[in-house]
C-alpha cells in the first residue's frame, strides 16, 4: 500500500486533474502535475506543476523517480508515455486498458468479443470499408472518429452512403466507426473502482441527459427498473475484470425504447457523470482513484441523498461571470469551479450539486439554479 505523504503523479492536469489533486491532498498525499499548459486548473493546485509536454523524457523521468505512482486524467496521453513510466513505477489504469478506451474500433471489437452488447456498427478505414458498412447497416447512422471523440465533436450523422462519403472526408478520411443511431429511451452511466487485487465497488447507477452532445445533467438515483440497473453494473464489471482493470472506470450506457442495453463508450477515468459522488456519495469517484491507485481498498460508495449534477458551460458567461450569489442563496446545492481562466462555448468550467431527500425536490432546486444563472435574452 502506497501512504500518506507519498507523492503521487497525475499526467494531465485540467478538471479531472484538479479534483483528483483535492481528493489526494485532503487525504495527506502529495501531488505532482504534468501538463503543457501554464495555467492548467490541477497545476495551479498541485504540490508541483511540471509544465511540459506529455512526451518530455526528461519530465517523465523525474516524475517516475520522485512519484510513488502515476495515474491519468484523460485516454489521450500518448501511448509511449505510459509505456515509458510503466516499467519505472506503477502507472493505474496501465496503458493496456487505455490503449482501449482511446480507440473506438478496439473499444467496440473489445466488447463485441466479450458479448457485451453495443449499437451496430463497422469499423471503417478506406472508402471501401464504407461501401460495404452502408449496405449492411440501418440508417440513419453515426460516422465517428475512432480517436480523439469527445463531446460529441469529430462525429457526423448520415442517412445515405453519399453522406458517409462526404462525412468520410469532412473528417479527415481518418479510421472512423460507422454506427447505427438507435432510439434512445435513457442515458445511463456506471463509475466503479478496481484495485490490483480485483476488490470493487460499484457507484448508483446516473441517469444523464445531454445537450449538444455535451453532458449537461446526472440525476441519482436513475429513474429505471431495478433489473436494469443490476444488469448495468454487471456489464460494467465484466468489462472491468476482463481487463483485470485497476483505477476508476466510466462506462456509458445506451437504453434503448425496446429496452435494451447497450455499451456506448467507456472512459478509464473519472467520469464528468460522477460528479454528484464529491456531494452524495460516503466517498468520491476522485478518492476511489487516489484508493485504487495505492492498493487501498476501496472506499464504500453508499449514496447519501438523492442528487442532481449540473454542468455549468461557458455559455453562462457574458460580459461578466453568471451570479454565483443566485446560487449560494439555495442551502441544497453545491458548487465545483475548475479555476479556468477563459470561458467560452461549450467550455466546462464548473459544475454544481443539488441535493434533497427526495429527487423531485432536488430537480426543482437544480432548475431553480439554472434559471438563475442562465442569463436573459436580449
Ligand atoms: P459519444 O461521443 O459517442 O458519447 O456521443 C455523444 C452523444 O451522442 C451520446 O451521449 C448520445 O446522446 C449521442 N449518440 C452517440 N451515439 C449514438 C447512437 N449510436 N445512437 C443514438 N445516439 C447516439
Amino acid at each position: 500500500m502506497i501512504l500518506p505523504d507519498a507523492i503521487l503523479g497525475v499526467l494531465g492536469g485540467g478538471q479531472l486533474g484538479r479534483m483528483f489533486t483535492v481528493a489526494a491532498r485532503s487525504m495527506g498525499y502529495r501531488v505532482w502535475a504534468l501538463d503543457p499548459d501554464p495555467h492548467s486548473p490541477a497545476g495551479s493546485i498541485a504540490d508541483r506543476h511540471i509544465e511540459a509536454p506529455y512526451s518530455d523524457e526528461a519530465a517523465l523521468t523525474e516524475m517516475s523517480a520522485h512519484c510513488a505512482a502515476v495515474t491519468t486524467e484523460f485516454e489521450n496521453v500518448p501511448a509511449e508515455t505510459l509505456e515509458y513510466l510503466e516499467v519505472r513505477v506503477p502507472v493505474r489504469p496501465g496503458s493496456a486498458p487505455v490503449a482501449i478506451a482511446r480507440d473506438r474500433i478496439r473499444e467496440k471489437t473489445f466488447l463485441r468479443e466479450l458479448g457485451l452488447a453495443t449499437a451496430p456498427f463497422f469499423p471503417i478505414r478506406t472508402l471501401d470499408d464504407l461501401t460495404s458498412a452502408c449496405a449492411q447497416l440501418r440508417m440513419p447512422a453515426l460516422l465517428k472518429t475512432a480517436q480523439l471523440g469527445y463531446d460529441g465533436k469529430g462525429q457526423i450523422a448520415v442517412s445515405s452512403l453519399e453522406d458517409a462519403r462526404r462525412g468520410f472526408q469532412q473528417l479527415g478520411a481518418t479510421a472512423c466507426v460507422l454506427e447505427e443511431r438507435v432510439a434512445l429511451q435513457l442515458e445511463l452511466s456506471v463509475i466503479l473502482a478496481r484495485n490490483s487485487s480485483g476488490q470493487t465497488e460499484v457507484f448508483p447507477v446516473g441517469e444523464n441527459v445531454h445537450v449538444n452532445g455535451i453532458l449537461d445533467t446526472t440525476f441519482v438515483p436513475a429513474r429505471i427498473a431495478q433489473p436494469v440497473a443490476r444488469q448495468a453494473v454487471q456489464m460494467a464489471q465484466r468489462l472491468a475484470d476482463a481487463m483485470d482493470y485497476c483505477g476508476v472506470l466510466a462506462v456509458e450506457f445506451f437504453l434503448t425504447v425496446d429496452g435494451d442495453l447497450l455499451i456506448n463508450e467507456m472512459a478509464p477515468r473519472p467520469h464528468n457523470s460522477g460528479h454528484y459522488s464529491i456531494d452524495a456519495c460516503l466517498t468520491s469517484q476522485f478518492e476511489q482513484q487516489v484508493r485504487t491507485l495505492c492498493d487501498l481498498p476501496p472506499g464504500a460508495t453508499t449514496l447519501l441523498s438523492p442528487v442532481v449534477m449540473v454542468n455549468i458551460l461557458g455559455d453562462l458567461w457574458g460580459d461578466s461571470p453568471p451570479p454565483w450569489e443566485k446560487l449560494f442563496e439555495q442551502p441544497q446545492a453545491k458548487l465545483h469551479l475548475y479555476g479556468k481562466r477563459h470561458a467560452r462555448p461549450g467550455r466546462k468550467m464548473g459544475h454544481y450539486n443539488c441535493l434533497a431527500a427526495d429527487l423531485d425536490d432536488a430537480i426543482a432546486i437544480a432548475e431553480l439554479v439554472r434559471a438563475a444563472l442562465t442569463p436573459k435574452a436580449g
